[in-house]
């Protein structure tokens, strides 16, 4: 695989992700606000809308945010469920999750979190413990996609949703010239000045030009073991949500 301009081996882009997200941690939120002009947070709404977690039952209801990093999605969850879900935020990434930590003592229900460093490819959880798995803009981090597809089916429950937000390829015409012009000409030196470092952010732009097309990562899903997979297209396509289900 191709690391800017290093090529390295599938075993080494994890070692690389993670500098990548060691050195963007502090400034993880506020990057993503600027970058995507605020918009990430309307993608991870809809998310949770398609989730539509409980707000009672009378049985757990326990949901994996896998990648959750400073627990975005975790919040909403929670909040959407009016504290009645349980969800877990792991990341292999020690930062992110302190981050991720620190910000939850501020929820309005922050007993209905916790945080464990777990590497998505190897999960250190149950067959069979949860409800729903949530991945957002971290599959495509993972190096063995497919590693990671396998071990989220093994943790759900039967009757469990997994639901993964993805970056895709803008396709309308005009709108995707703009898109490619900011993703190479903004992204990378606005990186600079908010972080200090633009690489980790010319990686993001490249990460998203490979990413696999939303059908053929709903391929790699179906393949894992998953049913009803389907996706619907966000803002003109730059990004995606998948929905399957273990059944
Ligand atoms: N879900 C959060 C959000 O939407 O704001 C964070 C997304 S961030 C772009 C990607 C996250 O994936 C990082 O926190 C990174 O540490 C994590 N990550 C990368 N490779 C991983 C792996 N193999 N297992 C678990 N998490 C991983």
């Amino acid at each position: 695989t191709h690391f800017g301009d290093r090529t390295v081996a599938i075993g080494d882009k994890q070692g690389l992700v993670n500098e990548v997200f060691d050195k963007v941690a502090a400034r993880y939120d506020l990057m993503n606000d600027l970058m995507s002009f605020g918009v990430h947070r309307l993608w991870k709404d809809a998310l949770v809308a398609e989730l539509s977690p409980p707000k009672a039952g009378s049985r757990d209801y326990r949901v994996l945010d896998m990648a959750g990093g400073t627990g975005d999605i975790a919040e909403r969850i929670v909040n959407a469920s009016v504290g009645f879900a349980q969800v877990t935020v792991a990341d292999i990434n020690a930062d992110m999750l302190k981050v991720g930590e620190a910000r939850a003592r501020s929820w309005r229900f922050p007993a209905q979190v916790n945080f464990v460093e777990a590497n998505a490819e190897e999960l250190p959880f149950a067959d069979a413990s949860f409800n729903a798995y949530t991945i957002a803009f971290g599959i495509r981090n993972v190096p063995r996609i497919d590693k990671a597809l396998a071990e989220a089916h093994r943790v759900l429950k039967r009757g469990g949703r997994l639901l993964v937000l993805e970056f895709s390829q803008a396709d309308v015409p005009g709108f995707d010239a703009l898109y490619r012009l900011f993703s190479d000409r903004v992204i990378p030196p606005m990186g600079r000045v908010v972080t200090g470092d633009a690489a980790p952010y010319s990686y993001l732009v490249e990460s998203i030009r490979k990413f696999p097309t939303p059908e053929a990562f709903s391929g790699l899903v179906g393949k894992a073991g998953f049913r009803r997979v389907t996706h619907t297209a966000m803002t003109g396509s730059v990004a995606a949500l998948h929905s399957a289900w273990k059944l």
